[in-house]
């Protein structure tokens, strides 16, 4: 098993229920992969100290995987810089609450459709911008903080 962090595996975070991606899920690029160790070091493992344990829905999506669940143009997910996740131990306003008063070098933040909570890693050699925003539709979002 090929850990990112001690506590996210490569198979977690290319995990889908869309199967007839799972070939190109499960050999990201290069890039992706160099960008998934980086989040899940400098981002998944100081959530996980400061909220517990998580239901992670989605992390690394291809492109084509990307397209079927709708997701954004420019996604982060994308490029292995993003994962959505359902706090097991915490409510989830709890949980954000926590994660925009620490100093986990986030880049962004999305409460979505108030269900989960997506959280995306700044771009190598980029600041993270520490964004906390909520949306309903997926069109409207407003701050969080
Ligand atoms: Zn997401």
């Amino acid at each position: 098993m090929i850990l990112l962090s001690p506590r996210l595996s490569l198979d977690q975070f290319v995990a889908t229920q869309h199967r007839q991606y799972l070939m190109e899920q499960s050999s990201p690029p290069a890039e992706v992969l160099m960008n998934a160790h980086r989040f899940a070091a400098d981002i998944w493992e100081p959530i996980i100290n400061l909220i517990g344990m998580v239901h992670l829905n989605s992390g690394y999506r291809c492109h084509a995987l990307n397209s079927d669940v709708k997701g954004s143009k420019n996604s982060y997910h994308m490029i292995g810089l993003a994962v959505d996740i359902m706090p097991t131990e915490m409510s989830i306003l709890t949980a954000i609450n926590l994660i925009i008063n620490s100093n986990i070098p986030y880049d962004e933040i999305i409460f979505e459709y108030r269900k989960w909570l997506h959280i995306q890693g700044a771009r190598h050699g980029y600041a993270p911008r520490r964004l906390a925003r909520t949306t309903d539709d997926g069109i409207i979002y407003k701050e969080l903080n």
